[in-house]
């Protein structure tokens, strides 16, 4: 695999540091309000990042924050006179089900920054013992004057650096480069933790040095985000990081263009935004969000429109209908070793494609030609059972990577389930244990859990998919 490697601003060979084995850290949400699609920009590429290294063979430890404490949650706490869990726990709640509606893999773990405070703290000791920072009015400062390599990600000129100066927000322009803020002392009314340094706060860049280190290791693979974070977040990072280990923190870094409006980045600042929820409730079907999101090449910026969601959906009609005649042909017998050759080599141009630095465009082409391909061996009534039955499962593994090529199927209502019970009971008497194992497997994959008991077969639905971490 090969990608573009922000750090060096160059098309790199991925080699992880254990071969074979990718350790991946992704900046998560700051739970103050639902994600908004231009969020879901980022996570969506993410999750195709994540699915296709398994594609090509990696493991995959995948690590994504929640950011549970920040300057926008501890404002709307204090606005509602509640509690930054009672403003947090909806989100973050909110945030997994938007994940499962956009088909969205779960990453390994979730860590919350509430939960490693003392990680936290531990970084900044280390930084301080370092001579890294300062005190002042009761909070600590990284001192970038100090850390020679200072901006090396986001390509700052030292002469941009304001040394000496400080800011204690966590969020600031490029332009604005000055010594930030580890730990924030405590103010009236904000939530605080004892530390060394006075009772106080952890500041944003500070959380994700202490979640991604604690669980992938003080030096990993891939660190992601969108490129609003390469200034100030993942630079800060990468500052702590090094900072107080000494050693190389990240080994490539990549960066998704975002989503823009009428050209300007989709933000809750701006108010030009949707959340997936609104689109939903307008009657638009995530999958062809999820479609849209995903094949414009991670580093172009895309312009969302509805035009170009009803053409996400369009497209995914060509995929139902494929589909619809895969369950309708009756095959003959037999394999055409012609077509199985076609096929195998439209998928080797996905892969290839794929692992070109997520080269989408190249993927779809070579996906629409294999459709064309099947339509047009169906037509000619000369698509035998072993060559459907293969270009089924070919499809099935590329839709591991697309997660929408396969149409979602629809929930299954109780009635319909009891009916489809009663036809495995009788498949499994008439002893046809391919259709009464088709049976288990769809009921299976609808989180439907079959029980034996004397009294029969009883069935529950499964609770949805947990969090994680
Ligand atoms: P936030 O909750 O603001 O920290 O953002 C979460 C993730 O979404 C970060 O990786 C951001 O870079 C990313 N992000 C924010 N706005 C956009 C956008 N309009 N397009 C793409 N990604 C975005
Ligand atoms: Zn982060």
């Amino acid at each position: 695999m090969r990608l573009f490697n922000t750090l060096t601003r160059t098309l790199e060979p991925l080699e992880p540091l254990e071969p074979g084995h990718v350790r991946l850290y992704t900046c998560g949400p700051t739970v103050y309000d639902f994600a908004h699609i231009g969020n879901f920009r980022t996570y969506v590429w993410e999750d195709l990042l994540r699915r296709t290294l398994k594609f090509l063979g990696f493991r995959v430890t995948q690590v994504m924050n929640i950011t549970d404490i920040e300057d926008k949650i501890i404002a709307k706490a204090m606005a509602q006179q509640a509690t930054i869990g009672e403003v947090t726990e909806p989100f973050i709640r909110a945030f997994f089900e938007d994940l499962d509606t956009l088909r969205i893999e779960r990453a390994e773990s979730y860590p919350r920054a509430t939960e490693h405070i003392a990680e936290m703290l531990t970084i900044a000791d280390d930084l301080k013992a370092k001579g890294l920072t300062y005190e002042s009015e009761g909070s600590l400062y990284f001192r970038i004057d100090a850390f020679p390599t200072y901006g090396r990600l986001s390509n700052l000129e030292k002469r941009e650096l304001k040394v000496g100066a400080r800011v204690d927000n966590d969020e600031y322009e490029k332009d604005d480069a000055r010594d930030f803020v580890l730990w924030k002392g405590h103010r009236e009314g904000e939530p605080s933790w004892d530390s060394p340094f006075g009772e106080g706060r952890p500041g944003w860049h500070l959380e994700c040095s202490a979640m991604s280190m604690k669980y992938l290791g003080p030096s990993f693979d891939l660190h992601t985000g969108g490129v609003d974070n390469i200034f100030p977040h993942h630079e800060n990072e990468i500052a702590q990081s090094e900072g107080a280990t000494g050693k190389p923190f990240v080994k490539y870094w990549m960066h998704a263009a975002h989503l823009m409006v009428d050209g300007e980045k989709m933000s809750k600042s701006k108010g030009n935004f949707y959340t997936l929820r609104d689109l939903v409730a307008k009657g638009h079907d995530p999958r062809a969000l999820r479609y849209l999101l995903l094949n414009t090449h991670y580093r172009t910026p895309l312009n969302f429109t509805f035009d170009a969601l009803a053409r996400a959906a369009g497209e995914l009609q060509r995929f139902d209908a494929l589909f619809a005649r895969f369950a309708e042909t009756r095959a003959a017998v037999g394999r055409d070793a012609a077509f199985d050759a076609k096929a195998e080599a439209m998928e080797l141009e996905i892969r290839e494609a794929l692992a070109d630095d997520l080269n989408v465009s190249g993927a779809q082409g070579a996906l629409f030609r294999l459709v064309r391909e099947a339509n047009a061996a169906l037509d000619r009534g000369e698509l035998p059972s072993d060559s459907l039955a293969s270009l089924q499962e070919r499809l099935a593994c590329i839709d591991g990577v697309y997660g929408v090529i396969a149409p979602g199927e629809k929930a299954l209502l109780d009635p319909e389930v009891d009916a489809l019970i009663e036809q495995r009971v009788q498949a499994r008497k008439a002893k046809n244990f391919k259709e009464s194992d088709r049976i288990r497997d769809l009921l299976a994959s609808q989180g439907i859990v079959l029980e034996d008991t004397p009294q029969g077969v009883r069935w529950r639905r499964a609770v949805a998919g947990r969090e994680g971490g």
